[in-house]
């Protein structure tokens, strides 16, 4: 008889950006913390070389998914890890397509499950590795042009902080902490999902050719980049001064930028963005690729339900469906939960 093989559980966390939108893969700045949905993966090494896994969330009949799960072995092998067959176990509170990166979730949380089974310590350094290695796997692997923002959040994300990250370093992504105390502000970050769906992954999508027109230096797309640049580094200010009013007029600015420079924004965003405002929030702004998914609000923690229920009630009145809201804030990133046999 062979004794059990062991079982890693790891988790890494979906992500919000706060300011920072469409710069990562255009060598700017942004500004993502990681939230506290997140998803878990069980590993478990198997005798042969197969990968077999299962996803309590994946659609049935929906087999794209797997594609994630295969680029980040693939790709921990090709950095030189030496990965066995494994059977994983995939299971996530993050929604699935809902802009708060479910996908940078399930890579980060495979990556660093197979980092405890080989006894890798998840210093920095292999942090970064790993964000890498799940930024190609989905490139690559899946074909969705992600800019890295969302793996690095989830790989570097801390409790209590945003994470600036300039993709201009020659370097690499440089990273730092900035320490984010909106709670002790008595503020509340409010994130809206939309409902409405989008697809990264489809190669002719208007994130594709977001990027296409950021290569061709088309203007008014680059005047986006420019101007959100130094959105980004004016928040960080306003961050440590404390003055938030200021990071919420930023936030609304970048929204608007999005809008009309960059021209991502649907309608349903433009509503939740304008109606949070009208009720009272400090700032508002689409988070994410666009074209749907979320808005984030900065909000008085006393006026968070307020807001909420002038968009629900604005949706209500265009005759959409309720968008879902999440409290979020800023948490740890990925993580080894336990490494019992
Ligand atoms: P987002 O990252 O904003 O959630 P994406 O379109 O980038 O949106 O990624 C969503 C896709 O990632 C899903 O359609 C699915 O293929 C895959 N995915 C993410 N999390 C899971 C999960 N827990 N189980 C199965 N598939 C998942
Ligand atoms: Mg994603």
């Amino acid at each position: 008889m062979h004794s059990p093989r062991p079982a890693v559980v790891a988790r890494a966390p979906g992500r919000v950006n706060l300011i920072g939108e469409h710069t990562d893969y255009n060598g700017g700045l942004c500004l993502p913390f990681a939230i506290r949905l997140a998803t878990t993966a069980t590993v478990t090494p198997r005798a042969d070389d197969q990968l077999r896994m299962t996803s309590t969330e994946a659609a049935s009949g929906d087999t794209l998914w797997q594609r994630y799960v295969v680029g980040v072995v693939a790709e921990l092998r090709a950095a030189g890890w030496t990965v066995p067959g494994l059977d994983i176990g995939l299971a996530s509170t993050v929604p699935l397509g809902g802009g708060l990166s479910s996908s940078a979730a399930l890579e980060c949380a495979v990556a660093t499950a197979v980092a405890g089974l080989l006894g890798i310590p998840l210093d920095a350094d292999t942090r970064r590795l790993l964000a890498g290695a799940c930024r190609r796997a989905e490139t690559d692997h899946v074909g969705a042009p992600t800019g890295g923002m969302d793996q690095l959040a989830s790989m570097l994300g801390a409790e209590g902080h945003a994470l600036l990250v300039d993709f201009a370093d020659p370097g690499g992504p440089a990273t730092t902490p900035v320490p984010l105390p909106v709670t002790a502000a008595g503020l509340a970050l409010l994130v809206t999902d939309t409902g409405v769906r989008h697809s990264l992954a489809d190669g002719d999508g208007g994130y594709a050719q977001r990027r296409r027109e950021c290569e061709a230096g088309e203007p008014r797309r680059l005047r986006h980049v420019t101007t959100e640049n130094d959105r980004v580094r004016a928040a960080v200010e306003a961050i440590d001064d404390g003055e938030w009013d200021r990071l919420g007029a930023l936030m609304t600015a970048s929204h608007a930028s999005l809008r009309d420079d960059f021209e991502v924004s649907v309608p349903q965003l433009d509503l939740a963005v304008e109606t949070a405002n009208g009720a009272g929030a400090l700032g508002s702004r689409m988070t994410g690729g666009g074209f749907g998914g979320c808005t984030i609000t900065l909000v008085a923690a006393d006026r968070a339900a307020v807001v909420r229920e002038a968009v629900d009630a604005a949706y209500a009145e265009r005759g959409w469906a309720n968008p879902v809201h999440h409290l979020v804030e800023p948490g740890p990133g990925a993580e080894v939960l336990s490494t019992a046999g």
